[in-house]
């Protein structure tokens, strides 16, 4: 099937440069959440990136008329009615993925494909939920979405072929390289990066050295574009504790237990550069 369409449900860190990316590659896009003042930031955002690549002569004024002309948001997931895929990328929670995959089910076209943004949830169990586990996908982006040029693609257990054709090839035209991943908690990247970035925590909590001390020690030392603990506070740290946790649920061993220090900043509400304040402090 041609995707022409493109719905994406939830217009946060991830949701609004997915929403960005499928906008410059001339889809059509339903931006939908359903905080309307989320909503109203992204979108101002979209517009200001926008703007700003026309000062710089990157881009037309044709090109910003189009783009703003592609762009539809809505805090009415119904307005999905008509499109071809949904991008969900809502809270890392499977409860609710769950129920607003099958919301998204019922509401959508029979045609319509699903794919999740989840970080490391099963994709057969969210499949599961749905009127249509065969058309279920993860298609995992990376942030930040505009920079990131890899896409995992997920199929769940009974996902066909022509709907992860479907994706590879969304994935391309958007300018992202797919990697196909079979279903395994955190798939690829994750379940590699998440578990370095737990450790950094760790040692943070311990009090061996600085949240500054420790990312300069893995930038210089190990060669590694940032810190261990500024991606966390880029990714959120909410998700990365989420992560953590489905690890366990899903593995069973206590190696991939969280850190007390993603604990107590997500109690705390400090969940890095989208609430000010993380490892670092953004309000300065
Ligand atoms: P976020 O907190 O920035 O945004 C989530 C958005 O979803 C919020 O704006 C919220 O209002 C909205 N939302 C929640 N429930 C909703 C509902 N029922 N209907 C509509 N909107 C709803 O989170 P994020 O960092 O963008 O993460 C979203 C998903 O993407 C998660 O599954 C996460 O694991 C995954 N992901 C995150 C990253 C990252 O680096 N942050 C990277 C890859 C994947």
């Amino acid at each position: 099937m041609e995707i022409k369409k493109v719905g994406v449900l939830g217009a946060g860190t991830m949701g609004s440069g997915i929403a960005q990316v499928s906008v410059e590659a001339g889809y059509i896009v339903v931006l939908v959440d359903v905080v309307p003042e989320i909503l109203e930031k992204a979108v101002n955002g979209l517009n200001k990136a926008w703007a700003k690549a026309v000062e710089k002569g990157k881009v037309t004024a044709e090109t910003l008329a189009n783009n703003n002309a592609l762009l539809i948001s809505s805090t009415d997931i119904n307005d999905f009615k008509d499109v071809d895929i949904v991008i969900e990328a809502i809270v890392e929670n499977i409860d609710i993925k769950k129920k607003i995959q099958k919301q998204l089910g019922e509401i959508c076209k029979a045609d319509a494909i699903l794919v999740t943004n989840t970080s490391a949830l099963s994709i057969t169990e969210i499949a599961a939920a749905t009127n249509r586990p065969d058309k279920v996908l993860g298609m995992h982006f990376f942030n930040p979405v505009v920079m990131m040029k890899l896409v995992e693609v997920i199929p769940g257990a009974v996902t066909t072929d022509d709907a992860v054709q479907a994706v590879i090839e969304l994935a391309k035209k958007i300018g992202k390289e797919p990697v196909l991943a079979k279903e395994s908690p955190g798939f690829i990247v994750n379940r590699i990066l998440v578990p370095y970035i737990n450790e950094a925590a760790n040692v943070f909590q311990e009090g061996i050295a600085s949240a500054a001390e420790i990312d300069k020690a893995m930038k210089l030392g190990a060669g590694m574009p940032m810190g261990p603990l500024a991606l966390a506070d880029m990714v959120g740290i909410d998700i990365v504790l989420a992560v953590c946790e489905s690890f366990v649920k899903e593995f069973g061993d206590s190696k991939y237990r969280p850190s007390l220090a993603f604990k107590q900043k997500v109690r705390a509400g400090h969940l890095g550069i989208k609430t000010g304040k993380g490892f670092y402090d953004y309000s300065k």
